[in-house]
């Protein structure tokens, strides 16, 4: 974490310290969430819708924080070791720039509409078999996440794997600038924040951001599959790096890394890559097809970075994931339950019904959808062609949840026989009847927005069978 005395911090932030006695304090650590703060940290108070960082500020100065920042139109600070800013979220975006460069770590950035985190944690792990990795704890993706993995790495990092998050245009240019990628990676482009952004195209040139910031000659690693990105990379407003180097990953052969086989098991999943002269066997503790493609796009970062295949062979076995996205939970009396409740998108949903579909030795596929948040306009149209995108071989028993939900059921009535559609707008009931219906060896898929809190029908059927 950064480590530095209040003149230094006062510079590289762009502030001033008040008084000059304690100018060879030294902090070390950055904290926003005064609930956290720790002895000889740094507590910058934010300035929130809710809260106001600064009314915690002189309680942190007792809790023996090293320093504060302290936002200039916020009257008068509090006695002791203070520094005056004109913003105290721009100063804490300033302080991580300054170290981030001060470190000289190499930053890889990565952003995309799903699997950004999935990706990245793969990423660090094989970088990790051969350099000082740091990457972004969870999903400290946005303007203040960033600058604090950024605050909260060693000094000693040679490289920065950054996750970069974002809800409308110009988030991921800001992004970009404030951490000067060399190399970047666009894990995909779905529909989440298609409300606020209009349309797939604008998605995809707010990914293609992550190269305003870039450093020249940098690498951008992406998506082959999705056609958008090449559009928006050929438009004439899209700022770039000079010299910028690509490469390709995904499904089609016409990419430059794609999968020549997959092999699904309980716990993992065996696939096979072309690699220079012959196919190289990989496996990974992930289950799903997205999830190759996004171990597939994390291996050719590794390769750029001249990590060798033997200690990416181990870097994929040995994978410590932010938290398991699609988890596969044991349900008492056989049932097998893969709760994917955390969150969905068009895109995450049909990922989630393609690692059902290739479940095998079970007696019956069962889906549990529920309603995908914040898809704007065309939600409903989003909905019903999920249904429509669920056919016999994928899926035997569907059950909806919620009224966005009722029209996937709608969407796949013209697949699936109606006595094996449930819709369903109460939870209670949903969960009642799933309770009769299921038998040993069904699997269950659970997956729905974050919002619709799907995790408890996951805990009812896993308890309560
Ligand atoms: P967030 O926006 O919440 O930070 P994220 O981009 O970090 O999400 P992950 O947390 O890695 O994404 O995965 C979220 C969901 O997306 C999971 O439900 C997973 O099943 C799905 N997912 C992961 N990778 C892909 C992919 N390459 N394509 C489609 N869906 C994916
Ligand atoms: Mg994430």
């Amino acid at each position: 974490m950064i480590k530095r005395n209040l003149v230094q911090i006062a510079e590289m932030c762009g502030g001033k310290l008040v008084h000059a006695e304690h100018a060879e304090v030294v902090a070390a650590g950055v904290i926003t969430d005064s609930r956290k703060i720790t002895p000889g940290c740094l507590f910058v108070p934010l300035v929130g819708e809710q809260f106001d960082g600064h009314s915690f500020a002189a309680e942190a100065i007792e809790q023996s924080a090293a320093a504060i920042l302290w936002q200039k139109d916020h009257g008068t600070p509090p006695e002791g070791p203070v520094i005056l800013v004109e913003d105290t979220l721009q100063a804490l975006q300033h302080l991580s720039k300054a170290y981030l460069t001060e470190t000289k770590a190499r930053v890889i950035g990565i952003t995309g509409s799903n699997g950004k985190t999935t990706t990245k944690d793969i990423v660090a792990s094989l970088l990790a078999t051969t350099y000082k990795v740091h990457k972004t704890n969870g999903n400290f993706n946005n303007h203040i996440g960033l600058p604090l993995t950024i605050l909260s790495m060693p000094e000693d990092s040679e490289i920065a794997i950054l996750e970069m998050g974002m809800s409308a245009r110009y988030e991921i240019e800001f992004l970009s600038k404030l951490a000067e990628p060399e190399t970047a990676m666009i894990t995909n482009i779905g529909e989440s924040h298609l409300l606020q952004l209009g349309s797939r195209e604008e998605i995809a040139r707010a990914k293609v951001e992550i190269l305003a910031g870039m450093k020249p000659g940098g690498l951008l690693v992406y998506n082959g599959d999705e056609p958008l990105i090449p559009m928006v990379l050929q438009e004439p407003d899209t700022r770039k790096p000079d010299n910028l180097k690509l490469s390709t990953y995904g499904v089609n052969s016409t990419n430059d890394d794609y999968p020549t086989g997959m092999m699904f098991q309980s716990g993992g999943t065996v696939f096979t890559s072309y690699s220079g002269h012959s196919d190289t066997a990989y496996r990974i503790p992930l289950l799903g097809e997205h999830n190759v493609i996004n171990a597939l796009g994390a291996i050719t970062v590794a390769r750029h970075y001249g990590v060798t295949e033997a200690n990416i062979v181990e870097g994929l076995e040995q994978l410590e994931l932010t938290s398991m996205r699609i988890e596969m939970i044991e349900g008492v009396s056989g049932i097998a339950i893969l709760n994917d409740a955390y969150n969905a998108s068009p895109t995450s949903v049909k990922a989630a019904i393609g690692v059902l579909e290739k479940m095998k030795g079970y007696r019956r596929k069962v889906a549990v959808l529920g309603d995908m948040l914040e898809l704007g306009g065309l939600e409903e149209r989003y909905h019903e062609e999920i249904g429509q995108f669920i056919t016999p071989d994928k899926v035997d028993l569907l059950y909806t949840y919620g009224p966005l939900g009722s029209k996937i059921a709608q969407g796949a009535a013209s697949n699936l026989p109606d006595k094996h559609i449930h819709a369903y707008t109460d939870k209670t009931e949903l969960i009642r009847a799933l309770i009769q219906e299921l038998t040993p060896k069904d699997v269950v898929l659970i997956k729905a927005s974050r919002g619709m809190k799907l995790e408890e029908v996951a805990q009812a059927i896993t308890i309560d069978k």
